[in-house]
């Protein structure tokens, strides 16, 4: 089972926590917590996100999640763009940084930061994605932060992109929770779109399973059938747990009961070996 989405160190976006105190810890710490999570939940690979604003040294804010990686096999990064560097010396930073086959995607944080997908800072990462053949990520939908603009997360503006780059394969985070149906259309009718479903219920085990939760729960089980059916592609969405927004076993679980039985083999494996290619390994 892959997980395609999950935090291994604080994202530094504006607005936003560190997620978990916990990712604070040192990545020796970090790893063991993880490796506990992903042994539980029967995870094998799992790409974990960069945190934005990084140092120089650092383009693409994947350093402390690499540092994890190493302590812990089958764990991969997912460098961060910032549409707000695009001088020559960045993105050659960027490019070489690239080189390492442990960094299987990128993402830009759409909402947080205020730009749309058709902002030309963001066009020579689609480059970088396509020279590298690496999938990007969107962060779409509901952002976890008071700040944030949502007409920017709105993955209807992914669209533009999609066509505009046809050989990059697009990712939206969330399927656009909760413009699910507007996410699955983006999917529907691109071909080079796909839809993660990480994040759509976020809490601990107990409120991801208490009986007050149960009718939201249900509500947005309904939601992912919908937009799975609406989209048509049950090879293009991938299985994520957001974690630490939720522990990684009760998240799967949540997600085998929303998607249907028969994508499962897709949903949690199939795709995302597809989406990531070879940098993933066996
Ligand atoms: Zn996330």
């Amino acid at each position: 089972m892959i997980d395609a989405h999950l935090h291994v160190v604080p994202p530094n976006l504006p607005g936003v926590g560190p997620l978990s105190a916990g990712l604070r810890a040192h990545p020796d710490n970090v790893a063991r917590v993880v490796r506990e999570q992903m042994l539980a939940a029967g995870v094998t690979k799992g790409a974990a996100m960069g945190s934005w604003d990084s140092p120089p040294d650092d383009p693409l804010g994947v350093k402390r999640t690499l540092q994890v990686a190493e302590r812990l096999p089958g764990l991969f990064a997912i460098g961060v763009a910032d549409h707000r560097k695009t001088d020559r010396e960045h993105l050659r930073g960027v490019d070489a940084q690239l080189a390492d086959r442990r960094i299987v995607a990128l993402k830009a944080y759409l909402g947080y930061v205020y730009a749309y997908p058709n902002d030309p800072g963001y066009l020579p990462y689609y480059e970088l994605a396509q020279k590298h053949k690496i999938p990007f990520f969107f962060h779409t939908g509901d952002p976890y932060s008071p700040y944030a603009k949502l007409k920017f997360a709105m993955p209807v503006h992914v669209d533009e992109v999609a066509v505009d780059f046809p050989d990059v394969k697009f990712v939206l985070a969330h399927v656009g929770n909760p413009w699910m149906v507007e996410a699955a259309e983006v999917v529907y009718k691109n071909m080079n779109v796909w839809a993660d479903l990480s994040g759509l219920l976020i809490g601990e085990e107990e409120q991801l399973l208490s009986e007050e939760g149960r009718a939201t729960r249900q509500d947005v089980i309904n939601r992912v059938r919908a937009a799975m059916r609406y989209a048509e592609r049950p090879n293009r969405f991938l299985y994520g747990s957001d974690w630490p927004l939720a522990p990684m076993n009760a998240y799967a679980g949540f997600v085998r009961e929303a998607v249907l039985p028969e994508f499962h083999e897709q949903v949690f494996e199939g795709n995302a070996r597809i989406l990531f290619g070879p940098r993933l390994g066996q």
